[in-house]
């Protein structure tokens, strides 16, 4: 629908391997046909669904094909930047995880360099769009990792010209444990950065979500089991209430993916109707084969939102961004210039 598609929008949950699209894989499948991949490797398509352990597989794949900077160039300034862009999406938060690849010589500090020089070239070229970056630590990879990440993660933070913006923590959340990188994330919030973290996505993470509740992150990713309703528990709620902790909140990936039985009983639901800031995100449009209008239109459809009640969730998701005030406010000027073309 036009209106989506013309809606100005803020993208906060994007990572950026999961967030190549068909053509983009065809690109890099033309540069890499020894790797024998094909489509049905690296995206999910309408209707079908995947455990959540088949969804990390795909990533894996993708990386198989992202794996020098020359490809993350290509992937984030020619496709990924351009396609959110086009999405109308007018400020975007990517994030991702620095990989350090032995055969091609890539560096995580390399990974992260070309992730910013991508956005200073669209920013060059005068996209309109704002673009910044997370620094994602792998829950997997454990403290030490953790620690050099956010030691990297510092660094830029001070030398990106304010494009990096914060952390991630993400990865297959049956995996790792939250309190080994707890000192980690202590240390990232002292130094200033950001801190968006992957809460209750599955079940099984209570305590660890109540452990990392209280640093507390600026931002909560999916947060799919903290209500009662789904086996977690008001006080969890309570402390995301407390702190007015923003939640990412990504429909079709998580009906894909199988955290959630249905749209319809999306936690979406849970926390619109508490008034809490909830912001719609896409998390991997490439591999879910979605995009963030249609994100939008599915919670319009699914919840019986009017296009009114649409724009103001737009409208609201620049209070979450990681970016500063003189930014927030700069978006709100926009979104009130192109009000009257939607309206
Ligand atoms: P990358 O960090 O740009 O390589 O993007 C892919 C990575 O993002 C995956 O390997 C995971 O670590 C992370 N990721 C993507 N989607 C999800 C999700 O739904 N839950 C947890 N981690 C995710």
């Amino acid at each position: 629908e036009l209106f989506y598609r013309q809606l100005p929008k803020v993208e906060l949950h994007a990572h950026l391997n999961g967030s190549v699209s068909v053509r983009t894989i065809d690109r890099l499948i033309g540069r890499k046909p020894h790797l024998n991949i094909q489509h049905s490797m690296t995206a999910i398509g309408k209707g079908q669904r995947r455990t959540l352990d088949e969804c990390f597989q795909v990533f894996k794949v993708i990386h198989q094909l992202v794996d020098t900077e020359e490809d993350i160039l290509m992937v984030s300034a020619d496709h990924v930047i351009r396609e959110f862009a086009a999405d109308s999406v007018k400020y975007l938060e990517l994030r991702s995880t620095p990989r350090e690849e032995k055969n091609t010589g890539l560096t995580k500090k390399g990974y992260i360099e070309t992730v910013i020089r991508a956005i200073q070239l669209c920013k060059d070229e005068g996209l309109d769009i704002d673009v910044r970056f997370l620094v994602a630590i792998d829950r997997r990879n454990g403290t030490q990792v953790a620690m050099e990440t956010v030691a990297l993660a510092e660094q830029f933070l001070l030398s990106s010209d304010g494009l990096v913006v914060g952390l991630d923590l993400s990865g297959d959340p049956t995996v790792g444990n939250g309190k080994a990188l707890l000192p980690a994330l202590e240390r990232a919030k002292n130094c200033g950065l950001k801190m968006s973290l992957h809460l209750s996505e599955v079940q099984s993470q209570l305590e660890e979500t109540d452990l990392l509740l209280n640093l507390p992150p600026n931002r909560i990713g999916h947060g799919t089991f903290l209500h009662p309703e789904v086996g977690g528990s008001q006080n969890l709620v309570d402390k995301v209430l407390k702190n007015s902790i923003p939640l990412e909140l990504c429909l079709t990936s998580n009906v894909k993916g199988q955290t959630v039985p249905s749209y319809s009983q999306h936690h979406f639901k849970y926390w619109y109707q508490l008034g809490h800031p909830s912001v719609i995100c896409t998390d991997d449009k490439g591999v879910f084969s979605t995009d963030l209008s249609q994100e939008y239109q599915l919670a319009a459809s699914t919840f019986g939102l009017s296009h009114a009640a649409m724009w103001k969730l737009s409208q609201q998701a620049i209070d979450c961004i990681f970016a500063p005030e003189t930014v927030k406010q700069q978006l709100r000027q926009k979104w009130t210039d192109l009000q009257p073309q939607l309206f």
